[in-house]
């Protein structure tokens, strides 16, 4: 454990466990996919994937578990992550599964309308293989994203990183990730509630903050996920920017910058990467929050889940450039 509450970046990468995907996007909004209509992607995605990406691409040392299919979707992904800089070879390829994928329109009203292909993709066939497990232990901290939940083998693979990287002295992130709707079955909200339970650091946004704390009232939402283990939250806010609350009773806040959103999907993994790698990279609270808003809001300002993700010199340039909104 070091100053930053979060374990040093030299004890090993920031891992993380769950769903590689390719996004495909409608061109133009308007509701679902019962016409004909002009796409585009196929563009790397999957929550943990993006969260991973940004991480690397900051600077921070990463690595995933992951499964994708014998197919360009699957191969456009691992170049992607390979190329900024995250360890992939615990990226498994299924033979018999296409790569999980997801189709996007947008809404007028910013909705949006899916069509997935997760559940009976390579992305649900995650397996603890043996470059997983070695992958797992010789990393430093663990960031679970609660979209993992929904994949049958993610959770074994969790609990047995959970125990192997407390023993080095890693550190552990939960970002909550999920509709109050997926946590329908009995066993994954008792997942979520261990997460919540053991996490050194939560990164909740909107609703899950009361999902998480099980209370309605943010003030009393954060004191009571600073009463189990985690010493900071930091809660995002969209548009109005986030705020690290910690256990020393510190509050944080940091406006959010002020730029043309033309793809929100993807800004919270970006937050949380850039949030994870930056404290294990030491810097403090500022420092990192600065660059996790910078690095959601960059990422919003571009077609695409993770085209925006930005290395430390972009976002520096990025906040050299952007306004801040006012608060
Ligand atoms: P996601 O929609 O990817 O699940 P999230 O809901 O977890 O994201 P958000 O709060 O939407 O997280 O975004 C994370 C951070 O990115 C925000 O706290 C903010 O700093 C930045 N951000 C997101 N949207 C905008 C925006 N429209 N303008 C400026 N900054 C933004
Ligand atoms: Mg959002």
């Amino acid at each position: 454990m070091t100053r930053t509450g979060l374990a040093l970046d030299t004890l090993g990468p920031t891992i993380t466990i769950g769903e590689i995907l390719v996004e495909i996007m409608a061109v133009d909004r308007g509701t679902g996919f019962l016409e004909p209509i002009t796409l585009i992607g196929p563009y790397p995605s999957g929550a943990p994937a993006i969260f991973i990406d940004q991480c690397a691409r900051i600077g921070g040392a990463a690595g995933i578990i992951a499964c994708v299919g014998d197919d360009d979707f699957g191969r456009v992904n691992v170049a992607r992550l390979r190329a900024d800089g995250t360890d992939v070879s615990a990226i498994s390829t299924d033979p018999d599964f296409p790569t999980g994928s997801a189709f996007v329109r947008y809404r007028n009203d910013g909705s949006r309308d899916f069509v997935f292909n997760i559940a009976k993709s390579a992305a649900a066939k995650i397996d603890l293989t043996s470059a997983g497990r070695a992958l797992i232990d010789r990393s430093g901290h663990l960031h679970v994203m609660g979209t993992a939940f929904a994949i049958p083998g993610a959770a074994e693979i969790i609990q047995h990183a959970i125990a192997v990287i407390r023993e080095r002295g890693g550190t552990i992130s939960f970002d909550p990730n999920v509709r109050k709707e997926l946590l329908g079955d009995a066993e994954t909200r008792a997942r979520f509630a261990r997460l919540v339970d053991i996490a050194d650091l939560i990164l909740p946004s909107g609703e899950e903050l009361f999902v998480a704390a099980g209370v309605e009232d943010e003030g009393e939402a954060i004191r009571a996920l600073l009463g189990r283990n985690a010493k900071e939250v930091a809660l995002k806010r969209g548009a109005g920017g986030s705020t690290v609350f910690t256990r020393e009773g510190r509050r944080i806040d940091c406006p959010a910058f002020y730029v043309e959103e033309v793809d929100p999907t993807g800004a919270g993994d970006c937050f949380g990467g850039a949030y994870v790698a930056c404290r294990r990279l030491g810097m403090p609270i500022e420092q990192a929050l600065l660059y996790a808003n910078a690095a959601g809001a960059r990422n919003v300002t571009v077609r695409g889940p993770m085209e925006g993700a930005g290395t430390l010199a972009e976002l520096d340039a990025f906040i050299a450039t952007t306004p801040a909104r006012r608060s």
